[in-house]
């Protein structure tokens, strides 16, 4: 049974992190019916759903979440990738506005507004009815990115309408925009990765406060399981899918390391958890309470 109308579910989570609050909300889902291809194109259909037996998964469906984060620091209130807004395709998506008057921030509140990349779950909210949403707030976005979509560079016909949104949205807004590179400092604590290969410029970040840290994946992994069962496995959504597996290689890495919490967009809600090493490959670990404690 759809449950866009009839169930309540978990729509917004916070914890703290040193002198910072992190806010995940649920700007909303889709489903889906394709799991393969979806998540994976140089996959074989029966290696997918062998992975989402693994995972109890009803192969060939799967829900896809939208999170965006938001991080409220001593001197800034942050918001990453906020959602579809008014522009959301379906009823089951588009409730960012709606749950962040929830958490008591208001969207005039926002000082930055942080765009990990240009696909349009990422950016359609960064104007409401032609006006910008964030009245207050500085655009971040890494150079690479703005000028892939500014410019005119061969795009695969699924990829026009993202350029299209691209143009009407991000470009009007560039005298509010901060053009950034990979490992730029954005405010105290925050610091843009390169992530590049998901999209031309996208960008990852590492968030740290009083020495508790946290990543933030951005679209590096797609799906909780699938991304993470083989690391060589090409996401559909992914503009260069070669470089995406790289970055995806030096990103999963690097968390499993480090061993700090990770969000990423696309992870089911609350989206925070950690990247445990296994035998072959790794896994998603949700968190639990780490957060809460
Ligand atoms: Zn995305």
């Amino acid at each position: 049974m759809a449950d866009s109308q009839r169930n309540l579910r978990p729509d917004i989570y916070q914890f703290g992190l040193g002198h910072f609050k992190i806010t995940n909300i649920l700007d909303g889902y889709f489903h889906r019916e394709d799991m393969h291809p979806f998540t994976a194109t140089n996959a074989s259909a029966s290696e997918i759903e062998t992975v989402a037996k693994e995972h109890l998964l009803p192969y060939p469906k799967l829900e896809h979440n939208f999170v965006p984060t938001l991080i409220e620091t001593p001197n800034a209130l942050i918001a990453f990738d906020p959602g579809f807004g008014k522009q959301a395709p379906g009823p089951t998506a588009g409730w960012y506005n709606r749950l962040l008057e929830k958490t008591g921030y208001s969207p005039d509140n926002v000082t930055h507004v942080i765009i990990s990349h240009g696909h349009p779950d990422h950016i359609a909210n960064l104007t409401t009815d032609d006006l910008p949403t964030f009245k207050h707030a500085e655009i971040i976005i890494s150079r690479t990115e703005y000028e892939f979509w500014s410019g005119d560079a061969a795009i695969p016909d699924f990829r026009q309408p993202t350029r299209q949104m691209f143009q009407e949205i991000v470009i009007p807004l560039a005298d509010r925009c901060r053009f950034i590179e990979p490992d730029a400092s954005i405010v105290d604590g925050l610091t843009a990765l390169n992530a590049f290969g998901h999209s031309a410029g996208h960008m990852a970040f590492h968030v740290e406060s009083e020495g508790q840290e946290l990543m933030m994946l951005s679209d590096t992994i797609a799906h909780y399981a699938v991304s993470l069962a083989n690391l060589e496995w090409q996401f559909s959504m992914d503009d260069d899918p070669l470089m995406a597996v790289k970055t995806r290689k030096k990103l999963v890495e690097q968390a499993v390391s480090c061993k700090v919490p990770i969000i990423a967009f696309h992870m089911p809600f609350p989206s925070v958890g950690y990247i445990e090493k296994t035998n072959a490959s790794f896994r998603w670990v949700p968190s639990t309470y780490q957060m809460n404690i």
